[in-house]
């Protein structure tokens, strides 16, 4: 999105309040306690909203439909919540979760400009310019936001088709590992392009000056900047691989089967607590790094919403141990990180593809703790349990 300078600042402003009233709200909320008896739900804070604007100039300069879409949001942030389907709602903060939403007949008001550009009329800030991805179609609501690099983005909440299955009959396993992300049973590999050496060398050379710059001041303000705009092209080429290797698979495969591995359980801190610390801390702390790196979690959940139904899990054990020519298990037969030779038969091959062959081969486990949302209202923005991380 491209506003101008002066609807640059308008549009923080109008963030600045979405996050203070998510944040009060948030703060109301959670002042529940037992013998306190309930907090405000969306219909009390709604009216001390309006109370709260006629004694705050600041806050009655704004949109009141943005300020309430704010309450309108935590509100559905906790029903998700208590529904078991998201985490709990968090505080936002500023320079890092700006943004805003507007549902409804409002969200509508969206002008076609030339062949690439559009406009939109934001409530109290007028039209502002933005670049097609793609046609728009049937949305319900849009949600603007600035990430850390500084880049405004505008999204219409719509849920796409599934990807229709080619129907070949063909299965395919994937094996997600950490020095390759993905290995296809057809043999292919392909993990997402990271930073660059030059750039990473660039990111440690900033990250050494902000720690020296002075908390508050300018130079800080401007190290993390740059900062951040690296952070966010290494997740905006991280996100382009989940989306192509995710679509690539759903046109291509009928069956695609996956290990069935709890990534949130696995990317869990291993410190353990001061009474029980956890071993293997540093080892543990660089697999992390690796698996979050390689947007396992991502991936998955980009399938299952590209290709519903399609997706199977299947059990990890001894998937990297087992040769899929002979079907042995050995511990011995996995020599390094990348070759696998059989102690048995002697097959001898790319230990990653051989991995992903076991888990074609694999029968579908029935889901486990997978709560989902059965009922979805149409006028609800989609989201992921898992939001994808973009800066
Ligand atoms: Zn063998």
């Amino acid at each position: 999105m491209y506003p101008s300078a002066a609807q640059e600042i308008l549009l923080l402003e109008a963030c600045g309040q979405a996050r203070f009233v998510w944040n009060l709200g948030l703060e109301q909320r959670l002042m529940w306690a037992r013998w306190k008896g309930p907090t405000p739900g969306f219909n009390a804070q709604a009216a001390q909203l309006t109370e709260a604007r006629g004694g705050e100039p600041w806050l009655a300069a704004g949109s009141q439909t943005v300020q309430q879409q704010a309450l309108r949001d935590l509100d559905q942030a906790w029903a998700r919540f208590f529904a078991g389907t998201h985490r709990r709602p968090r505080w936002r903060k500023a320079g890092k979760d700006e943004g805003l939403r507007i549902v409804g007949p409002q969200a509508l008001r969206v002008r076609q400009d030339n062949r690439s550009r559009s406009s939109v009329l934001v409530p109290k800030i007028g039209w502002v310019s933005f670049k097609r991805s793609r046609a728009l179609a049937s949305w319900k609501s849009y949600r603007i936001t600035r990430d850390r690099a500084g880049r405004w983005h505008i999204s219409f909440a719509v849920i796409p088709d599934p990807i229709t299955t080619p129907g070949t009959g063909q299965v395919v396993g994937v094996d997600r590992g950490v020095t390759v992300a993905v290995a296809l049973s057809s043999g292919e590999m392909t993990s997402p392009v990271g930073l660059s050496l030059k750039e990473a060398e660039r990111l440690l050379r900033l990250q050494r000056r902000l720690a020296r710059a002075r908390r508050g001041s300018n130079r800080r303000k401007k190290v993390r900047t740059l900062i951040g705009r690296l952070k966010a092209r290494e997740a905006d080429r991280r996100k382009d691989w989940v989306e192509k290797t995710s679509t690539d698979l759903a046109r291509r495969f009928d069956v695609i089967r996956v290990e069935d591995l709890n990534v949130k359980g696995m990317t869990r801190s291993a410190r353990g607590t001061v009474q029980k610390p956890g071993r293997n801390v540093a080892q543990k702390a660089g697999l992390n790094r690796g698996i979050l790196k390689s947007g396992w979690g991502l991936l998955v959940t980009r399938l299952e919403q590209k290709a519903p139904g399609r997706v199977e899990k299947v059990k990890a054990a001894y998937t990297s141990q087992t040769c899929h020519a002979c079907k042995h298990i050995a511990s011995e037969s996995r020599q390094s990180q990348a070759t696998f030779v059989c102690v048995a038969c002697g097959h001898q091959g790319n230990a990653d593809v051989n991995a992903a062959r076991n888990i074609a081969a694999g029968h579908a486990v029935t889901a486990r703790g997978d709560r989902r949302v059965l009922a979805r209202s149409v006028k609800r923005e989609p989201q992921h349990a898992r939001p994808p991380k973009v800066a």
